[in-house]
């Protein structure tokens, strides 16, 4: 077991990175920290052997955040209408998240 590893139910992440996401606007200085927090919750929900690219900004948005910390920008479609299988950075297989329209109006 490594150290400073704890089990945290998987319900209370998804909670947490749902309230950070919704933080917005947050104040400009804190903005990294939550930014970073954001990362390391997604990438610590993502399963084994995958990177979720999660779509940036709003549903019409072609920017996907990556779980392995980099950005891609689409022009047209989602990843897996273009058949991109694998992260291009690190390898893994691509798992999209995309935003569901209509939330927030
Ligand atoms: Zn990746």
């Amino acid at each position: 077991m490594l150290k400073d590893t704890v089990q945290v139910n998987r319900d209370v992440l998804v909670h947490v990175l749902e309230a950070l996401e919704a933080m917005n606007p947050y104040p400009a200085s804190k903005e990294d920290q939550r930014f970073n927090a954001i990362h390391a919750l997604r990438a610590a929900l993502a399963e084994p052997g995958t990177c979720t690219w999660c779509q940036d900004g709003d549903s019409d948005s072609g920017v996907y955040a990556t779980s392995c910390r980099h950005y891609f920008d689409l022009n047209d479609g989602t990843p897996e209408d273009n058949k991109m299988q694998w992260c291009c950075y690190c390898g893994k297989r691509l798992m999209q998240e995309l935003i569901t329209e209509g939330e927030d109006e």
